[in-house]
């Protein structure tokens, strides 16, 4: 066989609460399948009663966000943009308009690194289901699919899109689950609830404390899923997300290519195994560490530099391991003891 597919359990990318903070009170958690992953809601044990409505409320967006946003549901409003693709304009909820919006402002942000048109080129590799190339692919054949990818050829209006060429599709599997992180936890804080951890399949926020101190969240060793690298402190409403190499790939000719696509190549990403971001939103987080992994740590960090409320940890797909984190991420990282040597805190770009 010269060519697997694997997918993991994203949700094990970032232990939640639960795991990190043994010591501490037991936070009440509950986890259930959303979206293609796993969702949990987590609160402080002395509000464990919420749990049940908080569960129903956060299933429900996260429902509801799946029959818009999925390009697996043939009735969602992506599924029929992308029909729609070279044709005419399609009507969209104003979630999907949201959500497009936001695809097109980190599109702009990351110089395109960030691609919510990356559909193409999605299925060319043989991820989302599509079949896997029996061997590399040739050039020419990474230019046909690359030449349907292009943000700018999504256009917006007041509540219809439109993809401009025939063969275009919007992806949104970088971004979705952040997105549908900051809905879900805007709705529970709406309803008085002020200490909260959200988590859809690693992209996490949380409000509050879960007791003693902010909520911690452990970052997944990448080249060792049973390991954590360290923990991450959330503090004051932020988020966190990782985009990694191990999370899903396919294998051709035996060599593993990773489900991030880089838009200005056609090719999936080399050489980033992991990178963690944290943010004042989910969907920040989501679509910067994506964006990130594309970019490269030089490249990334130099994006960060204008971004002071973002931060990163780059892991390079090399070993010995070495956590390249910037410098605001310093006070949010703490490394297990065996790692504490790997962290090198890159110097702020000029
Ligand atoms: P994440 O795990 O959040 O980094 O998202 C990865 C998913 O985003 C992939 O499985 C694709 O669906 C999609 N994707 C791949 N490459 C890109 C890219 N350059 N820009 C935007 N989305 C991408
Ligand atoms: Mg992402």
């Amino acid at each position: 066989m010269n060519r697997t597919m694997a997918a993991t359990r994203v949700c094990a990318l970032l232990l939640c609460c639960a795991t990190a903070c043994t010591r501490r009170s037991k936070p009440a958690e509950r986890s259930w399948p959303a979206m293609g992953t796993f969702a949990s809601v987590a609160l402080p044990e002395a509000d464990a009663e919420k749990l049940d409505s908080c569960v129903t409320q956060a299933a429900a967006v996260f429902n509801e966000l799946t029959g818009t946003l999925s390009v697996f549901d043939p009735k969602s409003d992506i599924a029929t943009l992308n029909r729609a693709a070279g044709k005419k304009p399609v009507p969209v909820s104003s979630a999907t308009h949201t959500m497009l919006s936001l695809s097109l402002e980190y599109a702009a942000v990351t110089g395109g690194c960030f691609d919510p048109t990356i559909g193409p080129l999605v299925r060319f590799w043989g991820f989302h289901h599509a079949e896997v190339p029996a061997s590399l692919p040739a050039r020419d054949d990474v230019q046909a699919a690359l030449r349907l990818c292009g943000y700018r050829h999504l256009k917006l209006k007041r509540s219809a899109a439109f993809l401009e060429q025939p063969g275009m599709a919007v992806d949104l599997g970088g971004i979705a689950k952040g997105f549908a992180v900051d809905v879900c936890f805007d709705k529970l804080l709406a309803r008085n609830v002020s200490r909260v951890m959200v988590n859809l399949g690693g992209n996490i926020r949380a409000a509050g404390s879960p007791g003693n101190g902010p909520w911690r969240v452990g970052v997944r060793h990448p080249f060792d899923g049973d390991s954590i690298v360290g923990v991450i402190r959330l503090i004051g409403g932020q988020a966190v997300a990782t985009s990694g190499n191990y999370e899903r790939f396919v294998t051709i000719e035996g060599k593993r290519y990773a489900h991030i696509i880089d838009p200005r190549s056609g090719m999936p990403v080399q050489g980033m195994a992991a990178v963690t971001v944290v943010a004042p939103t989910a969907v920040e987080a989501d679509a910067l560490s994506t964006a990130l992994f594309v970019m490269g740590t030089r490249q990334g960090c130099a994006l960060l530099s204008r971004r002071s409320e973002t931060h990163a940890i780059f892991v390079e797909d090399q070993k010995p391991l070495h956590l390249r984190i910037t410098p605001g991420m310093q006070a949010l990282f703490t490394p297990e003891p065996a790692f504490a040597h790997s962290v090198r805190v890159l110097p702020p770009t000029p």
